[in-house]
Formats: structure tokens, sequence, C-alpha cells
């Protein structure tokens, strides 16, 4: 799948993690985040206390992941790293939690996707620092209390309405992070150009990062391409026409949508006369996944002013039929 948005390219994308920040201070952008967490990181430190569990939420690639793991590297301790979907049994909880050295940081991606019963063994945890497991089976069966070491977990979703109350409940440190603005992505930009050795203009910079959809992965990525553009067909400087060029070639238009967020206006406009349309409708009228469309596409879409949420479905705005060239119908 050649794709420049997608669900899941973090471990497709091995060449991203040498892009990551280690230090808070690499982190761009996400000023009010940083300057929480810089403040519950000093206080948990001199207190000499594991940090007080975090949850990130907001779309894929925002860098959630790379701020997890700054936050470890900052407090001195152990990263783990796991994801909901791959925690299947509550054992397999059971087994990264004993493991934990004194204040590490387990990592949850996708934590909406924990099941039940893992969650609730996750409460305990995070509560007490302590685990309740049933031994044996039948009559005999009883419950034994396990301490474990104080950790800090951070959970990572792309939607904070997905998890139970109970579980949201239990962090301390709630952090949505936003979409970047062009001027933070034109500094992410340029670093990664100089860690990848990549020679880019300030305007060459400044047209990836208009058309990177507020998310530091997707400029990442189109760095990538361009430079192979910019290496063919050019000196080998990204350029703005170069980067212009390029991103024409990958159907990226000037307002950062590629080929299925246009498919997905058009679609709105063409067959459902702009909305209000259902999530699974959409889904099926264009056969993308309902959780794509929900945490990748729509979200943008919704950013950009393109189109709306309502309670009976989605509409496409003045300003998405503007986008597409197709008159507004005076409703
Ligand atoms: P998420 O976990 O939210 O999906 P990641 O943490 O995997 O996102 O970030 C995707 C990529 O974007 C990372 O490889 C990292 O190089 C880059 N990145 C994300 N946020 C930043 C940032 N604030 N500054 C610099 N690079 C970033």
């Amino acid at each position: 799948e050649d794709r420049i948005v997608s669900m899941d390219e973090q471990h497709s994308d091995d060449w991203q993690y040498s892009l990551r920040p280690r230090k808070l201070g690499e982190y761009i952008g996400q000023e009010k985040v940083k300057a929480n967490l810089s403040i519950f990181i000093q206080a948990a430190l001199s207190r000499g206390e594991a940090l007080d569990h975090v949850l990130l939420y907001g779309p894929p690639g925002l860098g959630k992941t790379t701020l997890a793991g700054i936050i470890a590297n900052e407090l001195g301790v152990n990263f783990r790293q796991t994801s909901g979907p791959a925690i299947e049994r509550s054992g397999d909880l059971a087994a990264l939690l004993t493991n934990l050295q004194e204040h590490d940081v387990l990592f949850i991606d996708e934590i909406h996707r924990l099941s039940h019963s893992v969650e609730e063994v996750l409460y305990s945890a995070m509560e007490d620092f302590a685990l309740d497991i049933i031994i044996g089976k039948g009559p005999s069966a009883r419950s034994i209390r396990l301490d474990i070491a104080p950790f800090t977990l951070i959970g990572a979703t792309t939607k904070a309405g997905a998890l139970a109350a109970p579980l949201r409940d239990r962090f301390g440190v709630i952090s949505r992070l936003e979409y970047y603005t062009p001027d933070a992505l034109v500094h992410i930009i340029k670093r990664a150009a100089e860690i990848l050795d990549i020679a880019i203009e300030d305007e060459g910079a400044l047209e990836i990062a208009r058309r990177s959809r507020g998310t530091p992965r997707v400029a990442n990525r189109l760095l990538k391409r361009v430079r192979d553009v910019a290496q063919i067909e050019g000196s080998g400087v990204i350029t703005n026409a170069i980067a212009d060029k390029a991103l024409r070639m990958l159907e990226v238009d000037e307002a950062g949508l590629d080929h299925t967020d246009r498919r997905m206006l058009r679609t709105m406009i063409e067959k459902f006369a702009g909305g209000p349309v259902g999530l699974d409708t959409l889904a099926a009228a264009i056969s993308e996944a309902r959780d794509t469309i929900e945490d990748v596409y729509e979200p943008y879409l919704i950013q950009l002013g393109f189109i709306n949420r309502t309670p009976r479905g989605r509409v496409v705005t003045e300003a998405g039929y503007r986008h597409l060239g197709i008159p507004y119908p005076e409703k």
C-alpha cells in the first residue's frame, strides 16, 4: 500500500525512529502540553516518585509515541512499549507489569482497544500498584494480591471518548495533541532534513509543511518522497518548485488533501447532496474502514472547515464545495 496517510505506518517506517527527538527541548510545537509535562516531570523527580499516569490523545502521527519516549527519557527510566490489541489476556498484562522496575514508563498505544478483562487488571495496577490474581480453578480457586513497582502508565488513543470512564478517571494528566502549525512543521522538516542529509531551501520546507495535514509523520514521509524527485529531476536540492512538482505527482493538493480526502468529499457531494450522511454509510460508499475515516480523514477535513459534524451526520461546508470547485447549492 502506497499511501501518504494511513493508520499504522509506524511499524513499517523504521527509518522514522532515527528522527524521533529524545529530549523535551527537541520536541517541536505542542507548547502547552510540553510546559505542563515539564513541570510534572520535575515535580515527580524532586519528590522521588513515579510520574502520575498520562493519557495522550489526538490523531495518528502527531507525536504521542515520541512524547511518551521523551517522558521516560527525561525521567531517566526504562520505556516499555505495547498496544491495546497486543495485550490479549490479562496474564499478558500481568507479565508486563511484574517486569517493570521502579518508576518505569509503560506505554500502551491504542489503549481504547484493551479488552474489558485486561482493563480490569489495569485498574488496581494504576491505583494501588497491585495485581489481583486468581490462582487455581473451581472451588479451590483463590485470589492473591501481588505488589508491583510504582510505575507510570502512558496511554495513547485517537479518541478519548472511546475510553471507559473508570479508565479515563485514573489518569492524573490528560493531554490533547493538536495539529501542528506550518511554522512548527517547517522546524520539524528542517531538523529531519539535517539528520537525513537532505538539502532543502526554506521555501521548499514551507511548501511541504503547508501540505502535510498538520502531522509530523506525514511531513517526514513527504520530505523523503520529495527528495527522490529532487534527486532525479532536479539538482538534488528541495526548492519550492521541486516540492510543488513532487507533491502534485503524489496527488497531494495545496490544502494537503490526498486522493482519498477528495474522493470522500466528492462522494458526499455527488451521492449524498453534501450530507448529512452517517459514518457507516459513507464508509461503505467509499470502501474505507469506518475507523480510518473517523481517526484520519475526518479530523483534518473538520480542522480545515471542509466538513462539519452534525447530530444527523457529516455535511460538506461551503468551503469544502469551493475547494473542489463545485458550486454550493443554496439550501
Ligand atoms: P503517534 O504516536 O502520535 O502516532 P509518533 O510519535 O509515532 O506519532 O510520531 C510520528 C513521527 O513524527 C515520529 O517518527 C517523529 O519523528 C515525528 N514527530 C512527531 N512529533 C514530533 C515533534 N514534536 N517534533 C519532531 N518530530 C516529531
